[in-house]
């Protein structure tokens, strides 16, 4: 028994002193991802979360999806999904997690963090203090955990903000922004005025249920009366659930800091006074079986502070793509801006502008000006409003935020500051080292230094793009549609193709390419053919002169015409796929994006593929094949589709397909790692969202690997992974290995982007 007498000083609470190399403040799917990312590089890592699970945003508690540069396959940024830390839990929540459930997206998000020795985890504890060893060091911070009463007194060499309203770097005295920037200061035509506002609201969301039986709703005393206030209800449709209700905003012009408990408020009584009326006004009896499943008890906040960096990313860094010799990370939503008045605006509840491809985001936007040692992660990173409407989408922070266990690395091996790993030439080391580990950085060349650069390749086959067989379905010509070609210098395109016409009529064909290699909008029309095609089936031959002039994908385009079908293939193939000029709803308003004159947006077409389980390609057949699919492709060190497909892809006829490594003396191997194709079109949306399969269809499931004596080294069988990372047990040495693939299906051939050696 405890027995404690009266206390006149008082008492204190439990108290805890910790020490690591880096201590990330906030676990959201930034902090998440860059604390498991650092723990990785080798660095004792700390993770302080205030609430009871991970994710922020897209946790269990606000069930927000997570998207970024793929802008919900939307626009122009083919295979632009993130890779590293944060692919890996989305590939694994879509194999456990199809249906999108959120709690299961929680228990990814809780096992990854734990089953990292290098990572302590601290859940329920909220930093409220910072120490500074100097005025630009922070020596320690302090937090309180409320559930087993102890305060925590974390010190380190190196801390990360991520705590979405920047508590650290608040308290550090770091120099921050928050509200919009006048037009002028960064040239940006799309900075909003004050009648627009110049805070992003918060939303809280929420889920209802077919009950199977008649459900009353009693509306709380605080709900709201009258909902005819709020414009955006009039759309509100009832199946919408969660993330469908992004556009219950409010608080855009209140401190969305201190203010956030009144917004949260509002927010409440907006959602149960929309219950009420659908329950109760008799104007909705399809709702008689609802009941409320889930109301949100914390709002998804959007936008606080913003602190400044060395550099503040701004408009025309995204839509002029501009280059950073610092770039580390990269983006691609729009410039997504909401109207401050959020539910009560009567304007669109989002203006979303994209550029022609994804933009590079400097690591000098990435650790705050001021002090030392603060890295900043998620929505506070160093930008101005204008380009977080962008930058702040959760793929994006995680993406940026992965970067930054390894800049930790040079920092503390170099004895230098962020900043000064952000301003020499040191950055570009870490830049190649980032790459090397697959994580993609658009424009960067990549270093060729592991074993694998050293070895003679062979490969039992490699496809060669003559045909993708006719077995889909006709297409009727509703929109305009391109098939994307991964082509060479020298490459001509003599393709035909089966046609269905209801009656002649006249169609045009063109080869067009984007104006940047790196980019996917087809603005330039290489050749421009139009002819007659006669009524029924038929197939056509268009021979383009163009000669191809640099490695680059070209758009062989069939432009609309409704009283023509095209036939489609079932085949997936890597790097390969077939577009339409359409537009995504949720992210675009018209196929063509045409903004007003003057605040500086590019015009241009969107062009997309359908999504799985719809999408397909062009059945065609080239008189001249393409030959982007070669085994030299292995250790081009890309490991995903850019300007070439870069992958090695086997013939789908051949039934052993396999590469080799050789090397003229015997090498030491510790370590391999293979990068399958995981499709990086393709969003794997973590919550809500249906899955139509478990596993991405391009994926090799089943390889193994041989050495020089024909000796199993590995083998893996029902893999799913992107990066498959083999450790040996033992140090291998030998001059030769081989790698056995399984074609994933009959209809995608087995593909491979890279293979390293260790
Ligand atoms: C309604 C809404 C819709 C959106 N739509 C999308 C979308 O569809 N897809 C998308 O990708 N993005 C979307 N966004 C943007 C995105 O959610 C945010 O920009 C992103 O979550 C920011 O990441 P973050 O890590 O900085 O912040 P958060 O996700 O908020 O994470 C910060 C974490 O820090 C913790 N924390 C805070 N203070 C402390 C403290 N003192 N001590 C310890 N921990 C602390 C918090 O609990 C939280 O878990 C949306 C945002 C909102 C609000």
């Amino acid at each position: 028994m405890i027995k404690s007498e009266f206390s006149s000083v008082g008492r204190s609470v439990n108290e805890r002193s910790l020490n690591a190399d880096l201590v990330f403040i906030g676990g959201g799917i930034a902090g998440t991802c860059g604390a498991i990312a650092a723990a990785r590089e080798g660095l004792k890592v700390i993770l302080v979360q205030d609430r009871p699970v991970l994710g922020g945003n897209a946790s269990s508690e606000v069930r927000l999806w997570i998207l970024g540069a793929t802008s919900s396959m939307g626009n122009n940024n083919r295979w632009s999904r993130e890779s590293g830390v944060l692919s890996e839990i989305l590939i694994e929540n879509m194999y456990r997690n199809p249906d999108g459930n959120a709690i299961i997206l929680d228990t990814i998000l809780l096992e990854k963090v734990k089953e990292e020795p290098n990572l302590t985890l601290l859940l329920n504890t909220a930093v409220y203090e910072v120490v500074k060893s100097a005025p630009d060091v922070i020596s320690q911070v302090i937090g309180f955990c409320s559930q087993n009463s102890t305060r925590y007194i974390l010190s380190a060499p190196y801390f990360c903000d991520a705590s979405g309203d920047g508590i650290v770097a608040f308290q550090a005295g770091a120099a921050f922004r928050m509200g919009a920037e006048a037009k002028d200061e960064f040239d940006e035509g799309f900075a909003p005025d004050k009648e627009y506002g110049e805070l992003l609201g918060h939303s809280i969301y929420f889920f209802t249920k077919n009950a199977g039986r008649p459900i009353t709703f009693t509306a709380p005393s605080y709900a709201l009366k009258d909902v005819s206030s709020i414009v955006k209800y009039r759309s509100y449709e009832i199946s919408e659930h969660g993330c469908k209700l992004w556009w219950l905003e409010y608080g855009g012009r209140l401190d969305t800091i201190h203010q956030t408990e009144e917004i949260k408020w509002e927010l409440w009584k907006v959602i149960y006074g929309i219950w009420d009326h659908v329950k109760n006004s008799g104007k909705y009896p399809e709702a008689e079986n609802l009941t409320l499943e889930w109301v949100g008890h914390i709002p998804g906040k959007r936008e606080s502070r913003r602190f400044e960096g060395d550099y503040i990313l701004s408009q025309k860094d995204v839509v002029e793509q501009r280059e950073h010799p610092d770039a580390v990370s990269y983006g691609g939503w729009s410039l997504d801006l909401h109207p401050a008045d959020g539910v009560f605006s009567d304007r669109p509840g989002c203006n979303q502008w994209h550029s022609k491809g994804v933009y590079q985001i400097p690591l000098r936007c990435m650790y705050s000006k001021n002090i030392k040692n603060l890295w900043l992660a998620g929505r506070i990173i160093s930008a101005s409003h204008v380009a977080f409407g962008s930058a702040r989408v959760m793929a994006t922070v995680s993406y940026s935020a992965q970067v930054l266990g390894l800049a930790t690395q040079y920092c503390l091996k170099n004895g230098i500051t962020p900043s000064n790993l952000a301003n020499s030439e040191k950055v570009q080391e870490l830049r190649l080292e980032l790459m090397q580990r697959g994580h993609f950085i658009p424009g960067l060349e990549p270093q060729k230094t592991n074993l694998a650069h050293k070895a003679g390749l062979g490969a039992s086959s490699e496809f060669r793009l003559t045909e993708l067989i006719a077995d889909g379905k006709w297409q009727k010509l509703e929109y305009s549609t391109a098939q994307l070609l991964p082509v060479a210098q020298g490459d001509q395109i003599k393709i035909s193709f089966e046609i269905d016409a209801v009656e002649s009529t006249n169609l045009t064909l063109q080869l067009r390419v984007s104006a940047s290699a790196i980019n996917y909008t087809p603005e330039l029309i290489l050749e421009s053919r139009d002819m007659t095609v006669p009524v029924g089936k038929s197939k056509l031959n268009i021979d383009f002169d163009h000669t191809i002039s640099e490695e680059q994908y070209v758009f062989v385009c069939i432009l609309k015409n409704e009283l023509v079908s095209i036939q489609t293939s079932n085949m997936f193939l890597s790097g390969t796929m077939m577009l339409m000029n359409r537009y995504n709803k949720a992210v675009a308003t018209s196929g063509v994006q045409l903004p007003p004159d003057g605040i500086g947006i590019d015009s241009f077409e969107f062009w997309l593929p359908s999504r799985r389980p719809a999408s397909q390609n062009l059945a065609f057949k080239l008189a001249e094949g393409l030959k982007p699919f070669k085994v030299s492709n292995l250790v081009n060190g890309f490991c995903r589709p850019t300007n070439a497909a870069n992958a090695w892809v086997a013939d789908l006829n051949d039934n052993n397909p396999n590469v080799i490594l050789r090397w003229d003396e015997a090498v030491q191997i510790k370590r391999i790692v293979l990068f399958f194709d995981s499709d990086f079109d393709h969003p794997l949306e973590s919550t809500l969202r249906v899955h139509p399969e478990r596993v991405v269809p391009h994926t090799v499931r089943n390889y193994k690997i041989m050495d020089d004596e024909g000796k199993l080294i590995f083998e893996k069988a029902g893999n799913y992974q992107n990066v498959n990372e083999i450790i040996l047990n033992q140090e291998l040495s030998t001059s030769f290995i081989r790698i056995h693939l399984e074609h994933p299906a009959n209809n995608v051939p087995a593909a491979l982007f890279e293979v390293q050696i260790f």
